[in-house]
């Protein structure tokens, strides 16, 4: 065996960003969490060739002080973190220090920031993680960060990425999920130049929703609205007829931070027991809000999982808030995301030819009607069979 050596400083660097930067999206998922975290209340995503030609994310937030550029670049350098205590009630998407210097050490980053309330911005260059001096710039409020050629001194990784059009796709899921967690900031992603998503911004989550997931998963959807020990379950479900073919449309958000949670999946799935087809899955955009000590967000280096103090807790008001959204849907006269349509059809002049059968209200083309206004409004009126593609009959 060789001796035993401790690793030079920049391999160690190389080690840790492998941790964090696993891929373009990664980076996005680092840079926007950052500017949520700086208060911004809209930030721009722009990519190149997937992420790997260039990644610019610019917000609106607070900046950083031209003095304290340099040190952001540094491992386990925070604003976000002081003492051991602070580690129990973590409020902001980031924590570990670790993300900035990740991504310099990896790939080639120009950052422009202007502080709120100053009149000087300043630039950085860094290439491989080395710092440039800090110059002065004009700049707005705001941070961007521009990130270029992505692995361009890490071979063994760069040989692992997929196609382009792949490593995009990842980026904008990452994109939509922010999207989806804080609705108060307003999110537009470009992707080589065409603008994919603009949301609004306007606090609401129906309407991040709406631009993120389009129109006609939203016309599925149910709200949901629970609460359970110290904690609240909100957002929205599929009603069980517009389920889907796979589990790519859900959601969970504990804190305003995306997460995988196995737990989370579990109860909503036990909700529908029942309720909906075999090998058909509820999509969910589902916000837990808990107390911050009741979840321990350090157990991954993408802090992609959390751990919860209660899991029996958790569990139980998913499931109900679910349940109950569910069963209120059974007996609500109007889902909440149904598009405006006229109370009632006008009566039909004798000998005229029947309108068209107005599209078929369930976006999965469910062999039931779902509510008793939507049976008064499109069955008893129209007449022949729905030429969509549900093929139901029609009055
Ligand atoms: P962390 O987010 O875990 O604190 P990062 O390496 O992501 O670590 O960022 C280091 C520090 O740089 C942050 O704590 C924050 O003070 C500052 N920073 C990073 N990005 C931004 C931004 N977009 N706007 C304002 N400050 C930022
Ligand atoms: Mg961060």
């Amino acid at each position: 065996m060789p001796h035993i050596q401790q690793l030079e400083s920049h391999v160690a660097d190389l080690i840790a960003a492998g941790e964090v930067v696993e891929r373009p999206a990664s980076v996005v998922k680092e840079l926007v969490e950052n500017a949520v975290d700086a208060g911004s209340s809209a930030v721009v995503v722009e990519i190149r060739r997937g992420g790997m030609g260039m990644i610019r994310v610019t917000d609106n937030g607070c900046g950083i002080a031209p003095e304290e550029l340099p040190t952001a670049f540094l491992r386990h350098a925070t604003s976000k973190l002081r003492t051991e205590e602070d580690l129990g009630k973590i409020g902001t998407l980031g924590f570990r220090g670790e993300a900035l210097a990740a991504i310099s050490a990896v790939s080639r980053v120009d950052i422009l920031t202007r502080q709120t309330g100053t009149t000087e911005g300043a630039a950085l260059h860094l290439e491989g993680g080395v710092p440039g001096a800090v110059e002065p710039a004009g700049a707005p409020e705001g941070t961007t960060i521009t990130v270029r050629d992505l692995f361009y001194n890490t071979p063994a990784r760069l040989k692992f990425m997929k196609k382009d059009a792949a490593e995009g796709a990842a980026v904008f899921a990452v994109v939509q999920r922010v999207a989806l967690s804080h609705p108060e900031v307003s999110v537009k992603f470009l992707r080589d130049g065409k603008q994919e998503l603009l949301t609004p911004g306007d606090g609401q989550l129906q309407s991040a929703v709406y631009a993120v997931l389009g129109r006609e998963l939203a016309l599925g959807f149910t709200r949901v609205k629970g609460s359970g020990e110290e904690m609240s379950v909100t957002g929205f479900v599929s009603k069980p007829a517009c389920c889907r073919a796979s589990r790519n449309w859900q959601f969970f958000f504990v804190n305003g931070r995306q997460v995988k949670s196995r737990l989370m999946l579990a109860a909503l799935e036990e909700a529908y027991q029942n309720q909906k087809m075999v090998g058909r899955f509820p999509a969910c955009v589902l916000h837990l809000e808990a107390k911050l000590s009741a979840v321990d967000v350090n157990v991954h280096p993408a802090k992609t999982e959390v751990k919860f103090g209660s899991e029996r807790a958790v569990f139980s008001a998913v499931y109900h808030a679910v349940r109950a959204a569910l069963e209120g849907d059974r007996t609500r006269p109007a889902a909440v995301l149904e598009p405006a349509r006229p109370a009632s059809v006008p009566a039909r002049p004798p000998g005229a030819v029947p309108p068209a059968c107005p599209p078929c209200p369930c976006p999965a083309g469910a062999d039931r009607l779902r509510t008793p206004r939507e049976q008064g409004n499109y069955l008893s009126e129209a007449g022949g069979t729905c030429p969509h593609s549900c093929g139901r009959k029609c009055g």
